[in-house]
């Protein structure tokens, strides 16, 4: 690459490439250990009620706390995770300790809200992942309808049947279905006509822009219309401002999730401010 100047950028960019490598390389090796040390946190990000402004639903996402205190956000090891098999024990972790944490809320006669997990589909290519899955579910004694389980369309593009028959199975056996990221894939409008999903999750980037392009709001307000012809419940994620919020109560989707409303929380504090002031009834305003 030459810059204007006709100095080579060349060297820049690589020497960027090697450190993010070199970071990511760190990561991997850190991994297993901060298994071990319980450095995977259970975050829960609430999901409203856009009509009664209720949290009534979550999303389980998990933060890389380090000893230090530092954050690592998901979207710097989950890719690499996913590169090998590691993935495959993390997930099941991180599904050990949501359905941990449900239990212990029913121990504590907490009422639960469904939970939605993200699962990769490196799993899709195990054929006993389903009863692993249900192993840990019910070895908690969680009742299925309050676990989601997320697809996302790119899933679908890869692995075509056999996430349809995954699907398939998981529905059968009373876990609600969530197809994740909408709008951000190419195989859309095919996986929802063979696929009876639960949810349909509207991506953030559909509902971006939407105050200024008229277009935009049109195929928002379609998705919408979509997913209540096709008796699924509709969750904008990356709501930010009030007039989305508006906006997408006009259209009649169910559910938000976003910034304007909370942002991903620790499990605790998701069991402090919401749920046990829903128990409450404080947070009944309607
Ligand atoms: P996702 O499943 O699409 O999750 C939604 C992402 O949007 C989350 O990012 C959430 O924090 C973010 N978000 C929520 N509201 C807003 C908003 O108003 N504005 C903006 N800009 N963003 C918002 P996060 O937590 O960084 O997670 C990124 C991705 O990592 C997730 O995307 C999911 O695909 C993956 N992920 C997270 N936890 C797990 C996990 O335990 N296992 C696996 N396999 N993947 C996970
Ligand atoms: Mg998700
Ligand atoms: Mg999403
Ligand atoms: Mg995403």
């Amino acid at each position: 690459v030459r810059a204007p100047g006709g100095q080579s950028q060349y060297e820049y960019y690589t020497e960027e490439m090697e450190e993010r490598h070199r970071y990511h390389t760190k990561l991997a090796e850190l991994a297993s250990a901060a298994l071990l040390n319980g450095e995977f946190r259970l975050y829960i990000q609430p999901q409203v009620d856009l009509k009664t402004q209720c949290p009534v639903s979550g999303e389980a996402l998990v933060r890389w706390v380090r000893p230090d205190g530092g954050i690592i956000m998901p979207d710097d090891f989950i890719p690499i995770f996913e590169k090998n098999d590691f993935i495959i024990q993390f997930d099941f972790y991180m599904l050990d300790v949501l359905c941990r944490q449900m239990r212990t809320w029913m121990d504590l006669g907490i009422a639960l809200t469904p939970i939605s997990i993200n699962q990769s589909r490196r799993h899709l290519r195990s054929p006993d992942y389903i009863d692993r899955f249900c192993a840990v579910v019910d070895q908690y004694d969680i009742p299925h309808r309050y676990i989601a389980f997320e697809l996302t369309e790119s899933a679908f593009i890869q692995c075509g049947d056999v996430m349809l028959t995954l699907a398939r199975e998981l529905h059968r056996r009373g876990f609600l279905l969530a197809i994740d990221d909408f709008g951000t894939g190419y195989a859309s409008l095919n996986l929802l006509g063979q696929l009876a999903a639960d949810i349909l999750k509207i991506d953030r980037s559909l509902l971006a822009g939407f105050e200024y392009s008229p277009r935009s709001k049109t195929i928002l307000r379609k998705v919408v219309e979509m997913a209540q012809d096709t008796e699924m419940v509709s969750i904008c994620e990356g709501v930010e401002t009030r007039e989305q919020a508006d906006y997408l109560l006009e259209l009649g989707c169910d559910e938000a999730q976003g910034y304007f409303y909370y942002r991903p929380m620790p499990a605790e504090q998701f069991e402090t401010t919401i749920l046990r002031r829903r128990q409450a009834g404080e947070l009944l305003k309607n």
